[in-house]
């Protein structure tokens, strides 16, 4: 159990912490609780900055949250600077849960940024919720992060005093440390810092009169520019500049740093140029359909996936049904090529999001109920290509098929619109190790054979590569192919901050 005060003191551990603060007192007891949650691909995070001196930054930054909330469902946080104090609110919760209107009416200032966190590295705790806050001298920072580095046990032994477990701590220990012995300014310290990390970052971060935005060398995870009336905007993706009426600039290149400030938008290159390797799974999974990446919709992308699973394992069926919400597209496109009818064969419970709340084991057992339900008018007596994107530890795979079987489907032919998910992901997408993926050491048969379908087919990866309509724009498919685009340490960095509640 756990129990919440607010407190306009210091931290219980006398660290470095803002005068706005909630703290839970006693830790959330396992993170991830919410049936079936861990069996989906661990969204990455969602990150959101503002520049618009005179305009309500922390109510945007919110509505921008709002719009990237499926990036990150364990916690939420805004950071707003004045020129004069940096005030960090966060908390865990979604942010509909952690914001409220005297709490927004509370954070005034020319610049914010925000977060949403799903705890890829680090427990699930208040203490590891973003943004992180460090103050340096007079100045203060805060900074919000979305990836893994592969280089924490390495960077961990440069910075000084680490108060926090996660890799997003240690950055901003290490751009603090940079700022407060070096006496430089936020860009010349992340200038410094920044070259000195490893693996996938893509971040927002400000001191009290700047905004800064960063993509790593390789941009695994996407970051873009807006701008509206008086005002820049940072998104991790373009659907959060739509919401609060921001128009579309241009992305944020791999390994480039955009500063924000009075005089405008600079850029500069911390790192030295290599070639992106943005994370093909943002198309398959993680983005937004309404969500733009290498200037292509993600939409018109899973349709094209669809399109191409259908050229290249067609099945004799009655209908085809999308595994809601991500595999729609797919379906639309297998459906339109096959010419077997689309149809709605599940209905997604809108509103589960992350829970805190243990089921009865009774419910446990009834998992995927919380969050599908089969309509059995349309799938008694039929014949059934079910289309999903992507299958990580096959559990919840398994379950969704014996209910489409007890609704009634004489036949279950599954179709996956990326390849088998064999290798663990580094960068910033929660997939456990290589024992956990139900692919990592089975052939498609055996796979089938586990889930209970008569047929299985996955996307094949030039087909994927091919759909995203940017095939030769760079992409990290390493899950996929075990090729991994930067080196992975032996011991997994990804667990080495990790502690128990
Ligand atoms: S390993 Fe997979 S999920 Fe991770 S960044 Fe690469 S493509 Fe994305």
């Amino acid at each position: 159990m756990s129990r919440t005060t607010t407190t306009a003191a210091g931290p219980p551990d006398g660290g470095d912490r803002p005068t706005l603060t909630r703290v839970l007192e006693s830790f959330v007891p396992e993170p991830r609780l919410g049936p079936n949650v861990a069996e989906r691909p661990g969204e990455a995070c969602g990150v959101f900055g503002v520049y618009a001196p005179g305009r309500d930054t922390a109510r945007l930054t919110y509505f921008g949250l709002f719009a990237l909330q499926h990036r990150g469902q364990e916690s939420a946080g805004i950071a707003v600077a004045d020129g004069e104090t940096l005030t960090v609110y966060k908390d865990l919760g979604l942010v509909a849960q952690v914001f409220d209107e005297p709490t927004l009416a509370g954070l005034h200032g020319d610049l914010a940024i925000g977060h949403t966190r799903y705890s890829t590295t680090g427990s699930n705790r208040w203490e590891n919720s973003q943004p992180v806050y460090r103050s340096v001298g007079r100045n203060a920072i805060a900074l919000a992060h979305n990836g893994n580095l592969t280089n924490t046990v390495e960077l961990a032994s440069e910075v000084g005093q680490v108060v926090a477990t996660t890799d997003s701590e240690l950055m901003a220990q290490a751009i603090a440390e940079r700022m407060t012995t070096a006496g430089e300014d936020l860009p010349d310290a992340l200038t410094a810092v920044l070259p000195g990390l490893r693996g996938a970052f893509t971040l927002a971060v400000m001191d009290k009169d700047r905004l800064v935005g960063v993509r790593d060398p390789l941009g695994f995870r996407p970051l873009c520019l807006g701008s509206f009336d008086g005002g820049w905007v940072l998104a991790s993706e373009s659907a959060a500049l739509d919401i609060i009426g921001a128009g579309f600039v241009r992305d944020v290149e791999p390994g480039e740093m955009v500063i924000i400030d009075g005089d405008g938008v600079h850029s500069s290159r911390p790192f030295a140029p290599t070639d992106p390797r943005l994370c093909l799974f943002e198309f398959v999974y993680f983005a937004r359909p309404d969500s733009k990446l290498y200037g292509e919709t993600v939409h018109g992308a899973r349709r094209r996936m669809g399109r191409a699973l259908a050229t290249q394992a067609p099945a004799q069926a009655d209908i085809v049904v999308p595994v809601p919400e991500s595999g729609i597209p797919a379906a639309q496109g297998y459906a339109e090529v096959t010419g077997i009818p689309y149809s709605d064969g599940l209905v997604k419970n809108r509103y589960v999001g992350r829970t805190f709340i243990e089921p009865a084991q009774s419910m446990r057992d009834r998992g995927i109920r919380m969050k599908l339900n089969p309509l059995p008018d349309a799938l008694d007596g039929r014949r059934v290509v079910l289309v999903d994107d992507s299958i990580v530890r096959g559990s919840t795979t398994r379950q969704l098929v014996q209910m489409v079987r007890d609704a009634g489907a004489i036949e279950v032919h599954l179709r996956i619109s990326s390849p088998p998910y064999r290798w663990p992901c580094h960068y910033g997408m929660d997939t456990g190790d290589r024992s956990t993926l139900l692919a990592a050491d089975r052939t498609v048969q055996e796979v089938a054979d586990f889930l209970g379908v008569d047929s299985l087919a996955y996307l094949e990866l030039d087909a994927l590569r091919d759909a995203t309509g940017v095939p030769d724009a760079g992409f990290c498919t390493a899950c996929l192919s075990g090729d991994y685009p930067t080196e992975v340490p032996e011991a997994d960095a990804k667990f080495a901050l990790e502690v128990g509640p």
